[in-house]
């Protein structure tokens, strides 16, 4: 059971039969009309009227005009109302703490990014996170009371039925901190915890690259390396929330050494440091750069990370080489996953994907589909890029927030009434 900490205004909005209505619309993205609601979701035409009735009045769901198609009867299209509700994201990330607020579409309303958390005391970094909240819904101009509440997206290991972050890397001081009530008793909000990459895989499920995919894998590439996994409709957590560590997946048999012991984990072969190292090796970068990465202060890998892109934003050949031949490796890891979970598509994400997507993109079509084994008749396996961009993760817990409210899920048929 995930942990959502109860605040002052928390209500479960939908019941079940609610959360299907909203659920079939935020799928169509152009809106159902009351007839194709009732077709999708198999609710009597009665019940979809008054569902629609009373989530019009609340402000979930706004009606679009009358559209007349061909010979069919008029239809008018329903779709989720942006300010019908918002939700709260925190990126908890080494290099810094990114805070969003977005709508009911998923859409961002407000932005903010704050310094690395890395060399802070963590209560300093939540009570920076609280005092920040105020300030986007007043940019934004959103009142509390539309606030579902606040998403807090952690690199793993952490402990979401106590919404306590326990020792990510990176993050020296982070240790068994308790985020979601020290969250929920400052802002007065219900906080949901969740690990970065399940976060990232519900944010592109509910509005990006994956909307509507019942079966979808997110990779998320950074300092470290992991996927958020949907399997026939259901994020996978796993027994402790921490599923989709792939760091010790192996690309490259011939890759570089790995703390674990072997050689080639795609944590270490296609980390930025790694790529950087590559790139010396491959006399693209100077020397220099090699005490950089090796220093594991994620600033400095960070910088000579940023000089290798530059040079590929250049077109320089031999920096695009480096990058190019690490995407078999990329192809790889996505083959291999998308075997186990038997995955329709694959949206990819991250910093590293964000400076380097526009080479790797065009590779992983060819690299990926000769891997793949159980994919009977002609259906492939689609790689995209987030729909989310920078801020996937951010968007992602917030969303996580609005899932929680939303989504049809089977727990909350007990709740329903
Ligand atoms: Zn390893």
């Amino acid at each position: 059971m995930r942990a959502l900490r109860r605040g002052t205004n928390l209500s479960r909005v939908a019941g079940f039969n609610e959360a299907v209505v909203i659920d079939a619309i935020r799928r169509a993205r152009d809106g159902l009309s009351r007839v194709e609601i009732s077709g999708q979701t198999g609710l009597s035409a009665q019940t979809v009227s008054n569902i629609v009735r009373r989530m019009l009045e609340s402000g979930l769901l706004q009606e679009g005009d009358r559209v007349t198609q061909g010979l069919g009867k008029p239809r008018t299209p329903l779709t989720l109302h942006p300010d019908g509700r918002y939700a709260v994201g925190v990126h908890l990330d080494p290099l810094m703490v990114t805070i969003v607020l977005v709508n009911l579409r998923g859409e961002v309303a407000a932005h903010v990014q704050r310094p690395s958390p890395a060399s802070a005391e963590p209560s300093e970094v939540v009570a920076d996170i609280a005092a920040q909240v105020p300030l986007l819904l007043e940019r934004a101009g959103v009142g509390i009371d539309l606030v579902a509440g606040l998403g807090f997206a952690s690199p793993g290991p952490i402990n979401t039925e106590h919404g306590t972050v326990l020792d990510p890397p990176h993050l020296p001081h982070w240790r068994y901190v308790p985020v979601a009530d020290e969250l929920a008793e400052r802002l007065g909000l219900p906080v949901v915890l969740d690990k970065d990459v399940v976060a990232a895989a519900v944010g592109e499920r509910w509005t990006g690259a994956t909307l509507g995919q019942a079966n979808s894998l997110f990779l998320y590439l950074s300092t470290g390396i992991g996927a958020g996994v949907a399997v026939d409709d259901t994020i996978l957590r796993g027994s402790t929330g921490n599923a989709g560590d792939i760091g010790h997946l192996i690309v490259d048999a011939r890759g570089p050494a790995c703390h674990c012991g072997q050689q080639g984990c795609i944590g270490v072969t296609l980390s930025p440091a790694a790529l950087v190292e590559s790139a010396v090796a491959a006399r693209v970068l100077g020397g220099a750069h090699l005490d950089a990465v090796r220093s594991a202060d994620p600033a400095r890998v960070d910088s000579s990370f940023a000089a290798l892109c530059e040079l590929v934003d250049a077109g320089d050949a031999g920096a695009v080489g480096v990058v190019d031949a690490s995407a078999v490796q990329l192809a790889k890891a996505i083959t291999t996953l998308a075997n186990m979970f038997d995955t329709d598509v694959v949206a990819v994400g991250g910093p590293t994907w964000m400076r380097l997507g526009k080479v790797y993109l065009p590779r992983l079509d060819d690299l990926v589909q000769p891997g793949l084994v159980h994919r009977p008749g002609t259906k492939p396996v689609s790689v995209v890029g987030t729909a989310l961009g920078e801020d996937v993760i951010a968007v992602g817990a917030a969303c996580l927030v609005l899932d929680h409210e939303f989504a049809p899920a089977v727990s909350s048929i007990a709740l329903a009434h």
